[in-house]
């Protein structure tokens, strides 16, 4: 596995992939999907798939933005049980220490985005300011089911006074703001680049949509979505966006680095993704 970097105007935006791709039964994702809706998504999308339609692939990355004011490294991945995780090996091989990361942008309350951010109950990034929109972290403190979460990986940051609870669009460095997608948590702040300033804009998604299946199909909810409706209504919000503002778009569980753009088909919006 290594890294894939592309640049957005002034910036470079890196995906690093912490899980290998793997296979998920899109039965035990989509719910509310019919075995029927499913194979008939599996003949039309096959590149989301493996060998049958009961194998939808899954993946997980993190990013790292680099610019002239800093390394923003967002969402962190799950905490590894190997040293060097993949997250620093990844952060290795563009030649950066975690002393070299000055902001980590947790987008939402999960294991798989904040569990990277401590490690041994210290926080991973000694010099790092740790953002976390206030819609999220009111939520995550009144969150029983994730209590022991924020004991672990989100109290040492406050302990150490590194963690900032900021605005749901606050600016992290000029150029770079949280973009609040409510839904898959009621929080979930994306993070925007060049958002309407220059045509080298990208979004970097909390979670708002999983499989890049669900550009074509945005009614489809993943069964880890707090509130469907809601998720399903930002995901076709920043859908339209995406295509209209011609954005790149990085997706942390979907294949392919993750990322791609967003397009008009004849059917309505489909994934195109950067293979290369
Ligand atoms: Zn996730």
């Amino acid at each position: 596995m290594s890294t894939h970097t592309l640049p957005i105007g002034d910036f470079l935006l890196t995906s690093i992939p912490i899980w290998p791709g793997r296979m998920m039964n899109p039965t035990q994702l989509f719910l509310d999907q019919t075995i029927d809706e499913i194979d008939a998504a599996h003949a039309k999308f096959p590149y989301y798939f493996g060998e049958s339609s009961q194998e939808l692939k899954f993946t997980l990355n993190a990013f790292l933005l680099r610019g002239p004011n800093g390394n923003v490294l967002i969402d962190t991945g799950v905490p590894s049980e190997t040293q060097p995780s993949p997250l620093m090996s990844g952060l290795a091989e563009v030649g950066l220490t975690p002393a070299d990361i000055n902001f980590v942008v947790f987008t939402h309350r999960d294991f798989d985005h904040i569990g990277g951010g401590t490690l041994n109950g210290q926080p991973a990034f000694p010099n790092a300011r740790y953002i976390l929109g206030h819609t999220e972290y009111e939520h995550f403190c009144h969150d029983e089911g994730r209590a022991e979460m924020f004991a672990n990986h989100i109290a040492p940051l406050e302990n150490a006074g590194l963690l900032s609870v900021v605005d749901n669009d606050a600016e992290i460095v000029p150029g770079v703001h949280l973009y609040l997608t409510p839904g898959h948590r009621s929080g979930a702040t994306s993070v925007t680049v060049n958002l309407r300033t220059t045509h080298h804009g990208a979004i970097i998604l909390a979670d708002t949509w999983h499989s890049a299946i669900q550009v074509s199909l945005p009614h489809w909810h993943m069964m880890f979505d707090e509130d469907g409706h809601a998720a399903s209504a930002t995901r076709r919000q920043v859908i339209e966006m995406a295509e209209r503002d011609d954005l790149l778009v990085a997706v942390p569980h979907t294949i392919d680095h993750g990322f791609g753009k967003v397009r008009r088909d004849e059917h309505g919006y489909k994934w195109d993704p950067f293979t290369e």
